[in-house]
Formats: structure tokens, C-alpha cells, sequence
């Protein structure tokens, strides 16, 4: 193996965005689902154009107006399919774009439903943020920006944290920054150590 392509993945809160950072700060190129997403969204972002023929009020300014996919998921939940079925290809095709166009040893692939979807698939091993659930339920909750029943309903649809721990090829604790950080590069020397001897 010439490149280790890691995933790295958690439940809302647990500290992957934190994560992701410290993976970059150590030189590691990231590509990021989410900000992927909303690239795509932004005026100019090459799903404005498609989304615009099937959800014509969700363009709002030159850019996808999210609160309005929203509601029309909420109204009709078959919209939702429609949807990833026109934005997961330019998701896919980005992430392609990246991995072809990076020559690093090791990158990382930020993604919050890895095993929920097919990315594990693409990914040599995966790390798993995690923390204990009252901790991670109080740091999504002191955001400001959602009730406990949100935030139930979204943990419902996200796999359970120990089924993520269980299928991670590495678990990074993400209780302290220095314990993360440590962990991180003890990540990155195992996964050099392994490609200077494949
Ligand atoms: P996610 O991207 O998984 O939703 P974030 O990275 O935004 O999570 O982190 C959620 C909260 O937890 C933030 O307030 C962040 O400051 C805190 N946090 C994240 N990682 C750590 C860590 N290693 N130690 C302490 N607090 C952390």
C-alpha cells in the first residue's frame, strides 16, 4: 500500500470537527463531507443547477436555501431520496476529485455517516470520536441551537456510538484535547509505521 486513506467518523457532538483539525494541523489534507455540502449548495456550487429543476423554491439568492429542503422532506418524506439522489453523486465526485488530486501519504476523509453509507468501503482504516453519552447530550445541548427532543431524534437516526466503537479500527477519546491530540499522533505514527513496511 502506497497511501492510507483514513475515515475518520462520529455521533453528532462527540468531537470530529475538533478531530479533523488536529489530523490537519499535522499536515494531514482533509476533505470534509459537510463543508463539501454545503460548497455544492452555495451560489455557484454545481448543485444549485439540478436541485433547482426538481425543489425550484429552495433556491434562495443564487444558493440552496437548507431550511427549505427541510420542509419539504417534512411534507413529503420520498423528497428526501429524490435529494441524495441528486447531491450524493457530486459528494462522491468531489471526494474523488480530492483523493485523485492528493499525492500525501495518508489523507483523511471527514465524514459523519461513514458506516451509515458505503465510505467505509474507500477507507484503509476508520477512526471513531467518542466520548460518554452525557457528556457528548451536554455539549451538543450547551451549542444553544437545538432542545433535547431534537437532539433525540437525530441520535435516533444515527448509528449507535457502540456499534461505531465496535466496527473502528481506532477509538479516539475525545474526553480532553491533549488525551485527542495524543491519540491522533499515535494514529499517524502507527499508520506510517505500517507503510514503510508494506
Ligand atoms: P462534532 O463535529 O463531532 O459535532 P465538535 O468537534 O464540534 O463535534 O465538538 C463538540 C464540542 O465538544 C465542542 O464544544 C468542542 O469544543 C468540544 N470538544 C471537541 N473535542 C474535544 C476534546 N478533545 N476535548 C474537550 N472538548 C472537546
Amino acid at each position: 500500500m502506497t497511501r492510507f486513506v483514513l475515515g475518520l467518523t462520529g455521533g453528532i457532538g462527540m468531537g470530529k470537527s475538533t478531530t479533523a483539525q488536529m489530523f490537519a494541523d499535522e499536515g494531514i489534507p482533509v476533505w470534509d463531507a459537510d463543508s463539501t455540502v454545503h460548497r455544492l449548495y452555495s451560489a455557484g456550487g454545481a448543485a444549485v443547477a439540478p436541485l433547482s429543476e426538481v425543489f425550484p423554491r429552495a433556491v434562495v439568492n443564487g444558493s440552496i436555501d437548507r431550511s427549505v429542503l427541510k420542509a419539504e422532506i417534512a411534507a413529503d418524506p420520498s423528497v428526501l431520496k429524490r435529494l441524495e439522489g441528486i447531491v450524493h453523486p457530486l459528494v462522491a465526485q468531489d471526494r474523488m476529485a480530492f483523493l485523485a488530486g492528493s499525492e500525501a501519504d495518508i489523507v483523511l476523509l471527514d465524514i459523519p455517516l461513514l458506516f451509515e453509507g458505503t465510505s467505509a468501503d474507500l477507507c484503509d482504516g476508520v477512526a471513531v470520536v467518542s466520548v460518554p453519552q452525557a457528556v457528548q447530550r451536554a455539549r451538543v445541548l450547551a451549542r444553544g441551537t437545538m432542545t433535547e427532543a431534537d437532539l433525540d431524534r437525530i441520535l435516533a437516526n444515527q448509528m449507535p456510538d457502540a456499534e461505531k466503537r465496535a466496527r473502528a479500527t481506532w477509538v479516539i477519546d475525545t474526553s480532553t484535547l491533549d488525551g485527542a491530540r495524543e491519540k491522533v499522533r499515535a494514529i499517524l505514527s502507527e499508520i506510517r509505521a505500517s507503510l514503510k513496511h508494506a
